[in-house]
């Protein structure tokens, strides 16, 4: 039987990457449900394409949008709005297999309810893991759904590790994400005050939403891969490492117990996640380029610093902090990027705000506080975070 989908976030980088894949597969796949924002022309394409069975749009005024065009088409699909739907779609008995492809933390209540509904899980919505974290993985327990990572670098783990989890504790010593170093690698820290959005968001290596476009030049991307990497391998803080590594071909390693050192290499193609945690424990095409080794030169590695990237190193805090500070953290940094975009801070200030959250907002959260709990401690920590952006506005 095809496994049947729905790709939350559809209109996005990662989610058309994901149907992309799917394309090439007819006789595996076929898409029950997709969901959009707000941009009604990509969501109505890709409902002409795949007729799903069901659509969603977070913004009632796009809902509405869509479903007269829908139905101008004769279409069957059934639009629905708001968050409410994404939840009733994501744990739908009619679903086997989620793609998780929202940005930002408005993506837990769905990738939890995924969770819970015990569906294959395919997580590229790194937020959802670093607001939810402990309840998180104990949804997914619950529920008996089958949590695949697509971020590369943890897809690069995943791949690295054995199919049994039982052995991952006694096997790994260490893991070592690696980075790309993002476009201000070798800027001189002093000079990022002036950069503007376009700037931050031209990637060297990755075509990306915005949002994570600017995590990577600031490396908070890389600070949520170390807290996301905590969770879905149950590490220590400090068995995680980050090397930057400019080329992007070693998408991450795992270092064993015996000094051995496993990594995954190939193009930096987000299709090659994608169709692993579509297809595992089989392999299918993804549609990426072959890797060339002979034309490929070095692969060079370099520490963070941490003048250029300070942000990086608030993943060991907030992980260190009580329980609940890494959500404060991500919130604090999706206010931050939001100011950034907007242009109303510089993009040094991303750091100050997030710093400053982080250490004026200490949690009290209950070890198995229910989502509504994590969702409210969101909501305070970006008015928190807020307070910080209007004394920094420029
Ligand atoms: P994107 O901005 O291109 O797409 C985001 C999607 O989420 C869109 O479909 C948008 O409509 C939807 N969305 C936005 N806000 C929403 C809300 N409030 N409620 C519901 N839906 C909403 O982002 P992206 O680059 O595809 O990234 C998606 C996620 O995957 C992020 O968490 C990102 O960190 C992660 N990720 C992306 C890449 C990549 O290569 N793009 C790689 C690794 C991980
Ligand atoms: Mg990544």
């Amino acid at each position: 039987m095809r496994q049947r989908l729905c790709v939350l976030g559809s209109t996005g980088s990662v989610g058309s990457n994901t149907l992309d894949v799917a394309a090439r597969h007819p006789d595996r796949f076929e898409v029950v449900a997709l969901t959009g924002q707000q941009r009604v022309d990509e969501l109505f394409a890709q409902c002409l394409r795949w007729r799903p069975r069901f659509a969603a749009m977070g913004v009632a005024s796009a809902a509405a949008e869509l479903r007269a065009r829908v139905r101008q088409a004769g279409l069957l699909t059934e639009v629905l709005e708001g968050a409410d739907a994404l939840v009733q779609l994501a744990s739908h008995p009619d679903v086997d297999t989620v793609m998780g492809a929202i940005v930002g933390a408005a993506g837990l209540p769905p990738c939890m309810a995924a969770a819970r509904a015990g569906k294959r899980l395919l997580l590229a919505n790194k937020e959802a893991l670093v607001v939810g974290g402990a309840q998180f993985m104990a949804a997914v327990e619950e529920g008996g759904a089958t949590l695949l990572p697509i971020d590369s670098e943890h897809s690069a783990i995943f791949q690295c590790l054995p199919e049994d989890r039982s052995q991952w504790k006694q096997r790994v010593d260490h893991i070592v994400l690696t980075a790309s170093g993002g476009p201000f690698r070798q800027r001189e820290p002093s000079t990022l005050t002036s950069v503007t959005p376009e700037e931050a968001c031209a990637h060297p290596n990755w075509v990306m939403g915005r949002k994570i476009s600017v995590d990577s030049a600031t490396m908070m991307n890389k600070a949520l891969e170390v807290i996301e990497a905590r969770w879905l391998f149950d590490l220590t803080p400090e068995q995680i490492q980050v090397v930057i590594h400019p080329q992007s071909i070693i998408h991450s390693m795992v270092v064993c117990r015996d000094q051995s050192v496993l990594a995954q290499l190939g193009t930096p193609d987000m299709r090659v996640p994608i169709a692993y945690g579509l297809s595992f424990p089989e392999r299918i095409e993804s549609g990426a380029e072959a890797l060339d080794f002979l034309s490929l030169g070095a692969l060079t590695f370099e520490p963070p610093r941490r003048e250029r990237f300070p942000g990086l190193f608030l993943a060991w805090d907030a992980l260190r902090g009580p329980h609940g500070s890494t959500a404060v953290l991500n919130a604090a940094n999706e206010e931050a990027v939001a100011a950034f975009l907007d242009r109303q801070i510089g993009f040094d200030a991303i750091h100050r705000i997030n710093a400053q959250t982080l250490e004026s907002l200490i949690p009290s959260l209950d070890l198995h506080a229910p989502v509504e709990a994590l969702l409210e401690l969101d909501r305070q920590s970006r008015e928190r975070a807020r307070t910080f952006v209007k004394a920094l506005r420029r």
